[in-house]
């Protein structure tokens, strides 16, 4: 037989209780200072009751089922705290507060002060923000720049991403939009400066000048007022964007040397961008590259040899080793560029027996109205049948006399030929 032992259930009320136990062991230490008055209670007649503790504040002891305690409660009489009632806390206070020996609401973290484990907090009129992040912090914690100073800003450029801090002083406000604020880094990375001396403008674009060799853009940031487009794509495809040392270079390059920046340049347009677009970008036609060595060279050649610069270039590139991809892709850009310079070639040959009959007619008309200097001068360029245009070259200093007071003459010879002629550029 065994005597089974009473275990009486009670509830501590320690919402008045200065120093509430934060451990088993410190509960059960003042539940043994608590015991020897419990001892002598009756649960039954009274099943709350409070113990003054002086200075520490009172404590209540709540039997849970008063009913079933044994009477008296003797030594024997084993206990079981089922539950603490505390006064409600505050559970994010703020550190600065509490300093002070207030509590206050704090709902900012402030990673700056440190509670142990935790982050200290800040209340609305402890916490501090900067410009450019909901991140807060307390007052004695405000983010310093590098220089120590007290920092106004958090730079979301692309080098601080809001990770970095910046006092007005090291900070670049944006002249148009005080708001945009970045440090200096990160201003030049979002607004490069113009490789133009005394521009103010923001260097967009990159100069695209590079050969195959090397393949390395130059990288010149320019404005779009100081960018140069070399139009090698004919005029309604963006040209070629040129820094000013290299756009003035062009007019002194070979034939051959353009011919590898056209190259190099469709390379790198083929190779970024997504496959649908990558697959429109193609060599500039003989037709056009033709014109191109016109306008910046002021060097006239036939499709033909303009052809065999394109077929040279391609047959030392075969030879090349290792095959990279951009030596992939220019030799793919290359083999189908091939079929469309045969069409033009074939083009050309019979355009120019045509414009060949319009040239001569042109040349009978000046003899005609007697103009022999001129008729001796003119030579034969181009002529586009769709457009009907003659394209004919004129030294420089008859060009006046070619066309005329207002480009009268030369409507009138265009009348009589019969096709529009235009004096070719340079
Ligand atoms: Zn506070
Ligand atoms: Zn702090
Ligand atoms: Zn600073
Ligand atoms: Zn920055
Ligand atoms: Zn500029
Ligand atoms: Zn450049």
């Amino acid at each position: 037989m065994t005597q089974e032992t009473p275990v009486v259930p009670v509830t501590l009320d320690l919402r008045e209780f200065r120093d509430v136990p934060r451990s088993t062991d410190a509960c059960v230490s003042l539940w043994e200072r608590l015991e020897p008055a419990v001892l002598t209670l009756d649960p039954q007649a009274g099943p709350r009751v409070r113990f003054d503790l002086g200075d520490e504040g009172e404590v209540g002891v709540w039997f849970l089922d008063p009913a079933s305690a044994p009477r008296p409660l003797g030594a024997t009489t084993r206990f079981a705290i089922r539950g603490v009632l505390e006064a409600p806390e505050i559970r994010h206070a703020c550190t600065t507060c509490l300093t002070a020996h207030t509590t206050t609401y704090a709902p900012y973290k402030c990673p700056g002060c440190d509670e142990g484990r935790r982050m200290g907090r800040a209340c609305e009129e402890h916490a501090v923000f900067l410009e450019g992040s909901l991140r807060a912090s307390c007052l004695g914690h405000t983010p310093v720049c590098r220089c120590g100073a007290r920092a106004k800003v958090w730079c979301g450029g692309p080098k601080c991403r809001t990770r970095t801090a910046w006092c007005e002083t090291h900070l670049r406000r944006h002249p148009g939009d005080p708001t945009v604020a970045y440090c200096e880094d990160c201003y030049a990375e979002r607004f490069p400066a113009c490789e133009h001396e005394h521009c103010t403008g923001s260097g967009y674009i990159r100069c695209e000048h590079r050969t195959l060799s090397g393949m390395k853009p130059c990288g010149r940031r320019i404005c779009t007022e100081h960018a140069r487009r070399w139009q090698v794509y004919g005029s309604y495809n963006r040209g070629l964007a040129l820094c000013t040392p290299h756009h003035l270079r062009l007019s002194s390059t070979p034939p051959e040397g353009l011919i590898d920046m056209i190259l190099a340049g469709t390379v790198a347009r083929s190779s970024r961008g997504r496959s649908a677009t990558r697959r429109r970008v193609q060599l500039p036609r003989i037709s056009i590259v033709r014109h191109i060595l016109i306008n910046t060279r002021r060097a006239v050649l036939d499709m033909e040899a303009i052809d065999l610069l394109f077929t040279a270039l391609e047959q030392g590139l075969r030879g090349r080793t290792p095959r990279d991809t951009n030596l992939s892709t220019a030799l793919d850009l290359l083999s189908r560029h091939r079929v469309s310079r045969r069409e033009d070639v074939e083009r050309f040959r019979k355009q120019h027996v045509e414009g060949r009959g319009h040239y001569d007619r042109l040349v009978q008309e000046l003899r005609r109205g007697g103009r022999y200097e001129l008729a001796e001068a003119v030579e034969f360029s181009d002529f586009r049948p769709r457009s009907g245009i003659l394209f004919v070259r004129v030294p420089e200093r008859l060009q006046g006399l070619f066309r005329g007071k207002g480009g009268s003459s030369v409507r009138q010879l265009e009348q009589r030929v019969g096709v529009k002629i235009q004096v070719e550029r340079g």
